[in-house]
């Protein structure tokens, strides 16, 4: 379920979006020619081809609660991105081209494919880490927490090295975990990497609702599809919310909310119907006669 003090709609064009060879500005980049920012070329999704394409609004806190599972588990590869972004949108962090303002085409959105292979993995880090510590696997902790022994805690893995507590950095924190103990560490290492990308992207809004009398409720709103992904984590984390990924579509759906637990395997019933149909479809051919004639039998009548 979603929570109710979240409100976000994003927007997805039904003609979906492309990749193409693009020079990106980036801050602290001088180019002296043409020619130096041709070969700073690499790959951008545009929205070219979305332009005059209708768009489709959802609710990504809504429509799917496990969107920021679905986009940890995205393939840092081209299609895995532009698939992604043909179903979900654009992540909301447009970056600018580098050259003469007369050849920048104004209006378009422009995002790298590095950025985005950047934001998979960092939320893809955070959800296994948030695995690690949700079912309490101490042994796979103990990797990733280091103790000094002049008491200074460390969280580290392939991208980071992130110093937790020390005498002096957080000393009322250290105080207060036992030492060698890893589990802590790692709670605090997660909270602040989250937070860190939570912090000024989701905006408390007074919005008016008006299939409630005109009423005017109090929403968080996040500023864009990538942050909505991190508050909808975020959310999970506090909630102790369950995932699961259906037998069918693939898709991530929520197994476990608000102490209620269930076995589903599909994440909803039309997953379940055209996954039961799939099997009775293969099960004929796979199985003889018998069930073969029961097929075209029905099928005849
Ligand atoms: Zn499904």
């Amino acid at each position: 379920m979603p929570n109710d003090l979240f409100e976000f709609s994003w927007l997805v064009p039904e003609r979906g979006y492309e990749l193409e060879e693009r020079v990106l500005a980036a801050p602290g980049n001088v180019y002296q020619d043409a020619n130096e920012i041709e070969q700073e070329k690499e790959l951008v999704i545009t929205d070219y081809r979305a332009q005059g394409s209708n768009f489709k609004v959802f609710r990504p806190l809504h429509d799917y609660p496990a969107l920021f599972r679905t986009f940890a588990a995205t393939p840092t590869t081209q299609e895995g991105v532009l698939s992604f972004a043909n179903r979900y949108g654009m992540l909301g962090i447009p970056r600018i081209l580098a050259g003469p303002a007369g050849l920048m085409s104004l209006g378009s959105n422009f995002e790298s494919l590095r950025d985005w292979v950047k934001h998979i993995q960092e939320i893809k880090q955070a959800v296994n880490v948030w695995d690690m510590v949700s079912i309490a696997d101490i042994k796979k902790l103990q990797t990733h927490v280091q103790w000094s022994e002049d008491n200074l805690v460390f969280f580290v893995d392939d991208q980071t090295r992130v110093l937790i507590a020390s005498p002096r950095f957080h000393p009322e924190l250290l105080e207060r975990i036992p030492k060698g103990n890893v589990f802590l560490p790692s709670v605090v290492f997660l909270n602040r990497f989250v937070n860190e990308r939570l912090r000024e992207k989701v905006d408390p809004r007074l919005l008016l609702d008006v299939t409630n009398d005109n009423s005017r409720t109090l929403r968080f709103v996040p500023a864009t599809l990538l942050s909505s992904l991190w508050l909808q984590l975020a959310e999970a984390i506090s909630a102790k919310k369950k995932h699961r990924q259906c037998a069918f579509c693939q898709q991530w759906f929520e197994v476990e909310a608000r102490g209620v637990r269930s076995d589903k395997q599909f994440c909803s019933g039309a997953c379940r119907t055209r996954a039961y149909r799939a099997r009775n479809e293969k099960e004929p051919i796979r199985s003889g006669t018998p069930k073969k004639q029961k097929t075209r039998k029905r099928k005849k009548t």
